[in-house]
């Protein structure tokens, strides 16, 4: 493990020194498995509270396409999947939706009060009906609707994003009150008091600085070796894209992405590190060297509804880039192997994470 000070020097390395001490990471790097997850994205509705400046997912009830989907849609998203061998649903969807009407007369009509309560359904449905496990990544919610979750999920997420404060006086997380990184922590810890595995990560380029990269990193650390719940930190990069409110911001510079990959791979030894390839088609063998060991969910059957300009690249692809870095892509499931453990899943959840296990 680094220091907050050897971390933080890093980010400032030149070249050489960087390429010296990717030589160090290689030597030490105990496993040649990249790992990702196939998945089928849930969003079951674009309906949210915040407007982040980045953002092409949310929708206002006026111009969405649809306001919540419904059961047998998500019903016909999960057997297109089974077709497909994935083994994780992506239940990913916009923050407090319930609190907008629209969604509200939505969910009385299908008959539940909340979104926990209709999630809920939809995750014992996957998890009864098909070969697939639940990963939950609705925003913030309390402690008791996070613990019900729990109990149908073998994974859930949040992005910290970054500890950066002053972004919510920006165009960034203005109008985002779920984007205050103290809520995201508080967040995070609850998952660790309910053994929740867990994945939390930073967006890169959004107006923060090196210092607020290291501090992020750390309070991550931190909460990771309280409660030890932490499976994989993803590293994404802002991209621009046009209509949204930071269309003119730039991209972070790829030096200092690879710089943050390193850091965050000697700070997490413990943690798998997740680059999205979608983001970086070209450079994902670049972030594979430099620490890099998860691509993350890749799903057959639906887009990444987040960054819908970019698509998937194929399963092959991938397979091409990390063998011909002589390393070897593996299948995993939403929940780590290290977290297949009636400690940190339910017995339902447990029995079926075994029996998948098994099958990829
Ligand atoms: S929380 Fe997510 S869906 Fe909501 S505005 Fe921000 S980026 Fe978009």
């Amino acid at each position: 493990m680094i220091s907050k000070n050897e971390a933080r020097k890093i980010l400032d390395y030149d070249i050489v020194d960087i390429l010296d001490l990717l030589k160090k990471i290689n030597i030490q790097r105990s496993s040649h498995e990249i790992t990702y997850s196939k998945n089928v994205f849930l969003p079951l509705t674009h309906i949210c509270q915040n407007n982040c400046g980045y953002c092409t997912f949310k929708q206002t009830p006026e111009d969405a396409s649809y306001i919540l989907m419904n059961e047998d849609e998500t019903k016909n998203l999960l057997t297109q999947a089974q077709k497909y061998n994935c083994t994780e649903a992506l239940y990913t969807f916009g923050e407090n939706a319930d609190t907008n009407n629209y969604v509200k007369a939505k969910l009385d009509e299908y008959g539940y009060e909340t979104m926990v309560d209709y999630l809920y359904h939809l995750c014992e449905v996957t998890l009864n009906k098909y070969n697939i496990l639940p990963h939950t990544n609705m925003g913030i919610i309390d402690y008791d609707d996070l613990y019900k979750l729990s109990q149908v999920n073998a994974s859930m997420g949040l992005m910290l994003e970054t500890t950066n404060r002053k972004l919510l006086k920006t165009i960034v997380h203005k109008d985002s009150p779920g984007k205050d990184p103290k809520k995201r922590l508080n967040y995070i810890e609850n998952a660790g008091k309910l053994n929740i595995p867990f994945t939390t990560g930073l967006l890169l380029g959004i107006g923060e600085s090196k210092d607020d990269h290291i501090d992020s990193l750390f309070e991550i650390r931190k909460l990771q070796d309280k409660y030890g719940h932490i499976q994989e930190i993803i590293l994404q990069n802002f991209k621009p894209k046009k209509g949204i409110a930071m269309e003119d911001h730039p991209e972070p510079e790829i030096v200092d992405l690879i710089k943050i990959v390193i850091v965050a791979k000697l700070l997490f030894n413990d943690v798998s590190i997740q680059i999205p390839p979608n983001l970086n088609r070209q450079l994902l063998p670049i972030f594979i060297t430099t620490g890099a060991d998860d691509v993350g969910g890749i799903s057959p059957v639906t887009e990444d509804f987040v960054n819908p300009d970019a698509p998937w690249p194929e399963i092959n692809e991938i397979q091409k880039q990390v063998e011909s870095l002589n390393y070897t892509l593996k299948e995993r499931l939403p929940v780590y192997d290290k977290y297949i453990d009636r400690k940190y899943l339910s017995k339902k959840v447990y029995d079926k994470a075994l029996k998948l296990q098994k099958k990829i």
